[in-house]
């Protein structure tokens, strides 16, 4: 999609620090991390948010949290870590493309502000 951020990061015409890749999904370092570890892990297929995803995505979005279970594993987050996805203005979201927030390596305040 054009004029976004993370499609243009997922096709590598902006930089990131890319953690993982297959087909269908990127995950890349967090530009401004809010944990020692903060990875976000993206489709590579532009879909807005999470109240934008339909039931051909069910495959994907199952893969993406398994991708954030090994991530956690490979970013030794065995103690834990939070994970967080934004949902248009009212939950937070900055960047119109969904994105799971994976974030790590310190303890997190309960409930998030
Ligand atoms: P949101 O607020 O939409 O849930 O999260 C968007 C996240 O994307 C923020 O944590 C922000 O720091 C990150 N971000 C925004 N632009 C870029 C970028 O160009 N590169 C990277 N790596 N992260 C970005
Ligand atoms: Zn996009």
């Amino acid at each position: 999609m054009l004029d976004c951020i993370f499609c243009k990061i997922a096709n590598k015409e902006i930089d990131s620090q890319i953690v993982f890749e297959d087909d269908k999904m990127v995950a890349f370092k967090d530009l401004s991390p809010q944990a020692p570890v903060h990875l976000l892990i993206i489709p590579k297929k532009h879909i807005q948010s999470l109240a934008d995803v339909s039931e051909d995505d069910v495959k994907l979005l199952g893969e993406m949290l398994i991708r954030v279970k090994k991530l956690a594993e490979e970013f030794e987050l065995e103690n834990g870590y939070r994970t967080v996805i934004n949902t248009r203005g009212d939950g937070g979201q900055t960047v119109d493309h969904l994105h799971i927030h994976l974030l790590g390596k310190r303890k997190m305040q309960c409930p998030p502000g």
